[in-house]
């Protein structure tokens, strides 16, 4: 790897005996999640070890010289390497079919570096208007105050992306499906809009992971992830990466979050880790559970499922993801307190505003994860006041699907 002092993964690891990349590349993603990256220490240990170390020894004082200098490989910091993260970047590339990955200590922080590494003062970028709460604090709040101008459009119209490209554009940000209005972007057809135009397109892929759907197939550049979300999968830990070319990650990238340091900690990292041996098992369980809880809510009230038929971009979803997600968002007509009087009569779902669970979870989107934007953005982003999003987790559907029942009825539904 190109940067100095980066710890050349495996192959420089004192003592330890990594996988050649050479052997592994093929393996597919459900693979990959379970074995990509893996390195054993002389102990032949067969789950992943956990160095928690902030720094390194070094055999001889010419050996710090030369590995601060860049002409040694081996690590030298926990902010800059550190065996356990390395392992998890390594699989996450290989899940994602990128040449590199970069973990951060949250989705959030991967988010903000993909962007502030590449962008300057003067600079402008086009971000789609349904996004994750503080995605549209960067684009609207953050960067503006850095001198980089933002123009949001509706991701779903693929000609608003064109129009919107101006002589000082640099990127295109947008998720699909987005949280939580499950707009689809076109991935195909906005990544060529952006490559005729000579920009990068930075996707947020938290809600569907290399799993359903990989963007730099559809000819993505950057792939950004909050793992706290299906890779943990379990509720645990907060984490975060970021996917591209090696040029892209282990120099503009690693420039900045070297010095930044919004460094993923290698207990985090081991417990994503553990998370992405199962995703493959959860993640189409939890997809195939979502579907049976969106049938049964479609009809009963306004349903948005990518997997339903009745998603007005079903037929767009279904060809850039293998499934439908873990995702429903619904619609009741008697505003927040309708929809706050749902969530009081759960027993089973829990009110809460994580996704990516094994346990079904739900919230009032207007009145927690976007309550930080203005009224006008929320209406704009078709973020209503009588929407409810809903997590489906691994219980039983039937469950779940009961205790909706008991809720609608509860509130008139
Ligand atoms: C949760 C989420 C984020 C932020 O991730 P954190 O790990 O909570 O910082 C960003 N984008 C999407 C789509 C998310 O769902």
């Amino acid at each position: 790897m190109t940067e100095p002092g980066r710890g050349g993964k495996a192959s420089a690891m004192k003592k330890l005996t990594g996988q050649d990349r050479s052997i592994t590349t093929h393996w597919r993603p459900a693979t990959q999640a379970v074995r990509g990256g893996t390195v054993r220490s002389h102990f032949g240990e067969t789950s992943e070890a956990l160095f928690l170390t902030s720094g390194y020894a070094y055999d001889c004082a010419g050996d710090a010289a030369a590995r601060f200098a860049g002409e040694q490989k081996g690590m030298t910091y926990s902010r800059l390497q550190n065996p356990t993260v390395e392992m998890l970047e390594e699989r996450l590339a290989l899940m994602e079919g990128a040449e590199a990955a970069r973990c951060m200590a949250s989705g959030m922080a991967a988010m903000t570096a993909a962007l502030l590494c590449q962008l300057s003062m003067g600079d402008h970028i086009v971000a789609a208007r349904a996004a994750f709460g503080s995605c549209r604090w960067l684009t609207d709040t953050l960067l503006p105050r850095f001198g980089i101008e933002s123009t949001i459009v509706d991701g779903r119209d693929n000609d608003a992306w064109k129009a919107a490209i101006r002589p000082n554009t640099k990127l295109f940000f947008f998720e699909t499906p987005a949280n939580p209005t499950l707009d689809i972007v076109d991935l195909a057809a906005v990544c060529r809009i952006a490559k005729d135009a000579g920009l990068l397109t930075v996707v947020d892929n938290a809600f569907a992971t290399p799993l359903l759907q990989r963007p730099m197939d559809y000819g993505a550049d950057i792939v950004a992830y909050s793992a706290t979300k299906m890779m943990d999968g379990q509720g645990r830990v907060l984490a975060g990466a970021v996917c591209g070319t090696d040029a892209f990650i282990n120099n503009t990238l690693l420039a900045f979050t070297r010095n930044t340091g919004p460094t993923l900690s290698a207990f985090n990292a081991w417990v994503v880790m553990k998370g992405l041996e199962t995703l493959d098992l959860r993640i189409n369980r939890q997809s195939e559970n979502a579907m049976k809880v969106a049938q049964f809510l479609d009809g009963r009230v306004r349903t948005l499922y990518p997997g339903l038929a009745s998603h007005p971009q079903h037929e767009l979803a279904m060809k850039q993801m293998s499934a439908g997600g873990t995702i429903i968002s619904i619609f009741v007509d008697g505003g927040r307190t309708q929809a706050h009087g749902l969530l009081d009569a759960l027993e089973l779902v829990d009110i809460s505003n994580n996704i990516g669970d094994s346990r079904s979870l739900m919230t009032h989107p207007c009145s927690t994860t976007h309550a930080g934007l203005s009224a006008e953005v929320r209406a704009e982003m078709g973020v209503e006041e009588g929407m409810l999003r809903l997590n489906v987790g691994l219980e039983d559907p039937l469950d779940v699907i009961d205790d909706l029942d008991r809720a609608l009825k509860a509130v008139g539904l």
